[in-house]
């Protein structure tokens, strides 16, 4: 270990500065989507089977809700634009914008060149829970998602229900392609109902017991045409363990809401970010 300078102290009691101040990011119209949700009818369900994946579509202008039904349950949630899976969430920036846990008012940002709001979450039943004792908090973004080479590395095992072959087999199935394509498209995800942290002595990546309960649920207005895939991850409530079958696990609802027509008439789409690519040549 190196010796720490005299001036060791003084070093550390720097005061940290944010990274990213959002005063300037542009903000959703949250008032515009709670009137556009008010008449919204429901128009589509999927039902995520335990330790599985299922794919929906949310167009733009519509909202999707993400409900734990029967019990306790994680989920691993990936999108996509629609009409071009290059662009895809991007949970590192949206991490580095909003903070390393997501709520009511934060919006889920695509991956460069597009970085625009692909979701703004406009409901969430756990906002309550805050930061805990621990500095856990729920819905986070620095997760990535369980996967079997984590699982094989750590403990030598081959199992296929972890969220990231979840998702693989879902868009698979779902756009007719070949898994080792799909399995591409899989990125870092959106930890929906998850509760987690990092430890302040070790800093490593903790999880604990989702304070979710059925009928809790986080919702959503897509902000550009979407294609969203769901795991319900093997680890439950992610109290234990994941990467196995050990945990208890329950499905996941995913609904989808039309507002009523001409209430978003003057609503569009965010555009591409406006840098022009030229990266100074
Ligand atoms: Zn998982």
């Amino acid at each position: 270990m190196t010796q720490p300078p005299a001036d060791a102290g003084v070093r550390r009691a720097v005061a940290p500065v944010i990274c990213y101040p959002n005063d300037t990011l542009p903000r959703p119209d949250l008032a515009l989507f709670a009137a556009a949700r008010e008449g919204a009818h429901k128009v589509a369900e999927v039902v995520v089977p335990p330790r599985e994946a299922a794919c929906f579509h949310a167009s733009a202008g519509q909202f999707f809700r993400i409900t734990s039904v029967e019990g306790p349950q994680v989920g691993d949630l990936n999108l996509w634009n629609a009409n071009d899976l290059s662009e895809r969430f991007y949970s590192g920036k949206t991490r580095a914008l909003h903070g390393t846990h997501v709520t009511t008012g934060e919006q889920l940002w695509s991956s460069f060149p597009h970085l625009r709001p692909m979701a703004t979450i406009v409901q969430d039943t756990l906002d309550w829970y805050g930061i805990d004792e621990f500095g856990g908090s729920v819905h986070d973004v620095i997760g990535t998602r369980c996967d079997p080479y984590t699982g094989n590395l750590l403990g030598g095992v081959q199992y296929h229900h972890c969220c990231h072959s979840n998702l693989t087999r879902a868009l698979a199935d779902e756009l007719g392609m070949p898994l080792a394509e799909a399995e591409g498209h899989v990125h870092d995800v959106l930890n929906v109902f998850m509760c987690t942290g990092f430890t302040r002595d070790t800093g490593q990546y903790f999880m604990k017991a989702s304070p979710v309960r059925p009928g809790d649920y986080l919702e959503f207005f897509a902000e550009i045409d979407l294609l969203g895939a769901l795991s319900a991850c093997p680890g439950g409530d992610c109290s234990a363990e994941h990467t196995s079958d050990a945990a208890v696990c329950h499905p996941l609802l995913v609904e989808l809401f039309q507002p009523k027509s001409g209430v978003l008439e003057d609503w569009q789409s965010p555009a591409r970010n406006g840098y022009d690519g030229s990266h100074g040549r």
